[in-house]
C-alpha cells in the first residue's frame, strides 16, 4: 500500500483551497459537505464557487495565494492552473506538516482525494494512489451500480441499535456474529423496501433471539431476454435467494446471474398452463416462505403484464406472507426498443394498448371495432398462433390493409428475429421466416419507422 487511507474529521477546521476555478470548486464543495472551515484565495473564482461562498460561508481573498494563508489551515488543496504557484503551496504545506493535495500531481502531494461513491453515512472511498484517475472513476461507476440507494437508512438503523446491542452482547465475537445475522436477514431489504418500522421489529426479534427468521417472497420481472435488463434490485435479490421459482421465458444467461448455490425449480409451462400447476405452484411458495426461505419467483419481463402476478399474490397475502415486487422490463418495451419502434410518437401514434392473442377453444374474443382507431398502437403478447386471425378480424373492422406490422420473436435476445410487413402479409412473412415463440406483433404507423431505427442486429 502506498498511502494509509483514512477518513479525515474536517468539521469546523479550517481548510486552505488554492485556486478559484471549476476544478477547485470540485474540491471546496467535498470540504463544504464535510464541514469543513473554507478559505479560498485566488484572483478570479468561478460562479459556482462564489455561490457556493455565498451558501455555506468561508472566507475568500480575491488574490494570488501567499506563505502566509497556511497559518492556521489544517488541510491544503491545490488546484490553481499556475504550476509555480501550486509548487510553492506544496511546498509551504510540507515544511509545516500540513497535508496537502495538488490536484493531479501527485508528485506534490502528500495525500491523494479518493473517488468516492456517497450514501452518507456510508461512504466507499477508492483510490489507484494517484496512478489513473479514470480507473479510479470506473471502480466508483461500479460501486455506485452495487451499493442500494437505501444503505443510508440502513445504517442509520444499524447504528441506532448499536448502543442496544452492546449492552445485550457482552462479547465481541458475539456481536459480530449477531450482526452478520442481521445482514443475512430480511432487514436489509425490508429497509430497502421503505418497511423500516418492520425491519426494527425484525432487528428486535433476532436480538431476542425469538425462533428462525421469516420467510418472505420475491415476486420479481426478469426483464425479456437480455441480461442486462435486470433491474438493479432484481440482481442483488438472485444473488440473496435460497429459492428461486423460475418460468418457462426466464433465459438460460439471467439464471446464470442467481446465486450459484440457490435451489432452481422450473415451474413455467408457458400459456397453455393447466390453473392446477397455478395452484401447485402458490403451494410451493407458501410453502418455502414458511420454512423461513428468502423465495425468489422470477418471470419473464413484467410480474404484473400477463404474467399472473397477480394470482400469485392473491395467495401470498391471505397466507399472510410477506413479500416484494420488482417490476421488469416487459416484453413489449424490451422488443419494440431493440427492434426500432418506438410504440407511441407525436406523428402516428399517441396511445398503445397491450393484448392476449392466446386463444381459447379456438377462439379470440376481444372487442374487434374498438382495437382500429387511428394514431393508436397494438400490441399482442402470446399471439404467434392467433396472428392470422388478429390480422384478418382487423382488417374486417375497418383497419386498412397497408398497415404496417411486425412480429418480434426471441426479443432482445442473440436469437431476436423480426418479421414486418403489413396486417395483408405479415402472416406469411412471419411463417415464411421460420418465427418461433415467444414472439410478440406490434400493429400501427409506428411500425414503419423501424427502417430508420433499427439499431439491434439480435
Ligand atoms: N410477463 C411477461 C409476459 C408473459 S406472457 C412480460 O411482461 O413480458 C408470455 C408472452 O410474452 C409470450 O407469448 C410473448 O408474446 C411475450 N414475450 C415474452 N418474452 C418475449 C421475448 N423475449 N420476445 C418476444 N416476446 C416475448
Amino acid at each position: 500500500m502506498e498511502a494509509l487511507p483514512v477518513f479525515l474529521n474536517v468539521q469546523g477546521v479550517r481548510c486552505l483551497v488554492a485556486g478559484g476555478g471549476e476544478v477547485a470548486f470540485r474540491k471546496a464543495r467535498l470540504l463544504t459537505r464535510a464541514g469543513a472551515n473554507l478559505h479560498i484565495v485566488a484572483p478570479r473564482a468561478c460562479d459556482r464557487m462564489l455561490a457556493l461562498l455565498q451558501e455555506h460561508g468561508g472566507h475568500f481573498d480575491r488574490r494570488e495565494v501567499l506563505e502566509m494563508d497556511l497559518e492556521g489551515a489544517q488541510l491544503v488543496i491545490a488546484a490553481t492552473d499556475d504550476i509555480q504557484a501550486n509548487e510553492n503551496v506544496s511546498q509551504w504545506a510540507r515544511s509545516r506538516n500540513i497535508p496537502v493535495n495538488v490536484v493531479d500531481q501527485p508528485a506534490l502531494c502528500t495525500f491523494y482525494m479518493p473517488a468516492i461513491v456517497d450514501r452518507s453515512p456510508v461512504v466507499v472511498a477508492i483510490s489507484s494512489s494517484g496512478t489513473s484517475p479514470v480507473l479510479t472513476r470506473s471502480l466508483k461507476e461500479m460501486n455506485e451500480v452495487m451499493i442500494p440507494a437505501g444503505i443510508d437508512r440502513l445504517a442509520g438503523l444499524l447504528g441506532s441499535m448499536r448502543g442496544e446491542v452492546k449492552k445485550r452482547i457482552a462479547d465481541f465475537a458475539g456481536r459480530t456474529a449477531f450482526w452478520e445475522n442481521v445482514l443475512d436477514s430480511e432487514v436489509p431489504e425490508l429497509v430497502y423496501a421503505g418497511r423500516e418500522e418492520e425491519a426494527r421489529a425484525a432487528l428486535g426479534r433476532l436480538l431476542d433471539g425469538a425462533g428462525p427468521r421469516t420467510g418472505e417472497v420475491w415476486l420479481v420481472g426478469a426483464g425479456p431476454g437480455d441480461p442486462d435488463l435486470l433491474t438493479l434490485r432484481a440482481l442483488r435479490l438472485m444473488y440473496r435467494a435460497d429459492v428461486v421459482l423460475y418460468d418457462r421465458l426466464v433465459s438460460e444467461e439471467i439464471l446464470a446471474r442467481i446465486r450459484p448455490d440457490a435451489e432452481l425449480i422450473h415451474v413455467g409451462k408457458g400459456p397453455e398452463m393447466h390453473s392446477m400447476d397455478q395452484f401447485a405452484i402458490n403451494d410451493m411458495l407458501i410453502r418455502y416462505a414458511r420454512e423461513g426461505h428468502k423465495v425468489l419467483r422470477l418471470k419473464g419481463g413484467d410480474p404484473f403484464i400477463f404474467g399472473r402476478g397477480g394470482e400469485e399474490l392473491t395467495t401470498l397475502a391471505e397466507s399472510g406472507i410477506n413479500f416484494q415486487i420488482v417490476p421488469g422490463i416487459t416484453a413489449a418495451s424490451g422488443c419494440a426498443a431493440y427492434a426500432g419502434i418506438p410504440l407511441t410518437h407525436r406523428d402516428h401514434a399517441h396511445s398503445v394498448q397491450f393484448l392476449t392473442g392466446h386463444l381459447k377453444d379456438d377462439v379470440l374474443d376481444l372487442d374487434w371495432p374498438a382495437l382500429v382507431r387511428p394514431q393508436h398502437t397494438l400490441v399482442f403478447y402470446m399471439g404467434l398462433k392467433s396472428l392470422p386471425i388478429v390480422c384478418e378480424q382487423l382488417r374486417k373492422h375497418g383497419m386498412p390493409s397497408e398497415t404496417p406490422a411486425a412480429v418480434v420473436s426471441q426479443g432482445t435476445t442473440r436469437q431476436q428475429q423480426v418479421a414486418a410487413g403489413n396486417i395483408e402479409n405479415l402472416s406469411g412473412i412471419a411463417e415464411r421466416a421460420g418465427i418461433k415463440a415467444p414472439a410478440i406483433t406490434i400493429i400501427g404507423e409506428v411500425v414503419s419507422l423501424r427502417d430508420s431505427f433499427a439499431w439491434f442486429e439480435g
